[in-house]
């Protein structure tokens, strides 16, 4: 096929000003064909070809286009179906670390619990000794204020992880409350900070801070409970012997009338005797007062110092209670600090109504104002 031109013959040239001549020549053997077109046609044709070709070419960028798009939301899929599985172990993850969060707060709770109770004990030795030392009773059903707010401290925090864990949305929820209670001297003071979302490693940290408060501040605890232990062992040891100790003078309202040690003999004059106790005034028939708690060894009459008691306190010490007119207790009595053992008189060698009081210690006399008890 060829477009027919100007070249051709006359007779065409003529024809060619209002057709264009196609000839087609199918096979040597056969005569061409020849197709007349319009001259007018040729524009529309032309510009039908143009549009076929421009048509052509469109559809094929669109679908290279279209193919790109498939691969490209392929590709999206891939990674939606990545971050998917991501999701899936993060929210595994969360699930684990609520586990292991709730653990942690149990264990702190037990911590805590474990901490009140030492408190406790604590408070409970120092009413112990108070109530030795001073013989009074105090408040027995005092709490250390410590312990119960450090637990006031746990509990919310407890009680929210656990309202979180069931919803499963912990970690970001937790109260700063407890973490941030500062743990010293024994007190907690409960600061009331606004909810902070602390991640998973914060809460960790914070978690780990307060177990350690706690652990310091058991160890303080134990140093002290054992130190009111030892306190307390000392004073079960000193109780007895300070009961036992003759620490006052058997009569009241008195007088030193003659002192401990060497003397002139009151009787002899003219010879010295060593004086193995001190004579107190006493009127006669004046109530004479066991000085310390003990035993009767001796209540009789001896030749010298009259009408006596002995008491063994124990220890080795004794005393003794001299020139009595009436005795109060027998052999074998027991009596304590204050017990009225005898009435005063004059009996043995004595000059004049008065007390004889004198203190041994392993057999030896001692000045018996050495044992009272006396600021210096
Ligand atoms: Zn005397």
């Amino acid at each position: 096929m060829h477009w027919g031109t100007r070249q051709n013959n006359k007779e065409h040239r003529l024809k060619s000003k209002s057709y264009i001549t196609f000839v087609i020549i199918p096979d040597p053997t056969k005569s061409p064909k020849t197709i007349k077109i319009p001259k007018w046609i040729r524009f529309p044709l032309l510009a039908s070809v143009i549009a076929v070709s421009l048509w052509v070419m469109v559809t094929m960028t669109s679908e290279a286009d279209y193919e790109y798009k498939i691969a490209d939301a392929k590709l999206s899929l891939q990674k939606n179906t990545y971050a998917n599985s991501n999701k899936d172990m993060t929210i595994s993850e969360l699930e684990v670390n609520n586990v292991k969060n709730f653990q942690q707060l149990e264990q702190l709770k037990e911590l805590t619990y474990q901490l009140q109770n030492r408190l406790i004990e604590l408070e409970q030795h120092k009413d112990n000794i108070d109530t030795k030392l001073n013989g009074t009773k105090k408040t027995t059903n005092k709490q250390p204020s410590g312990a119960i707010q450090l637990e006031a401290s746990i509990e919310p925090l407890v009680a929210e992880f656990n309202a979180s864990r069931s919803s499963k949305l912990a970690v970001t929820t937790m109260s700063q409350e407890a973490v941030s209670a500062p743990i010293s001297d024994n007190e907690v003071t409960l600061t009331h900070e606004p909810q902070k979302e602390l991640t998973q490693d914060e809460f960790n940290k914070e978690v780990e801070l307060l177990i350690s408060r706690i652990d310091s501040s058991s160890i303080v605890l134990d140093m002290e409970s054992q130190s009111y232990d030892k306190i307390n062992d000392k004073v079960d040891e000193m109780i007895p012997y300070w009961e036992a100790y003759p620490n006052k003078l058997p009569v009241t309202n008195t007088k030193i009338t003659s002192p401990y040690g060497w003397r002139r003999n009151p009787f002899g004059k003219k010879t010295s005797e060593f004086h193995r106790g001190v004579d107190l005034r006493a009127s006669y028939g004046t109530s004479v007062y066991a000085t310390g708690k003990g035993k009767v060894i001796f209540a009789g009459y001896d030749s010298i110092y009259g009408r006596l008691v002995v008491i063994d306190h124990g220890y080795g010490i004794i005393t003794k209670y001299a020139h009595n007119s009436k005795l109060l207790v027998s052999k074998g009595d027991k009596v304590k600090r204050g017990d009225t053992v005898a009435k005063s008189g004059n009996s043995g060698r004595s000059s004049g109504p008065h007390v004889h009081y004198g203190v041994l210690v392993n057999g030896q006399p001692q000045n018996p104002l050495n044992y009272l008890y006396r600021e210096k």
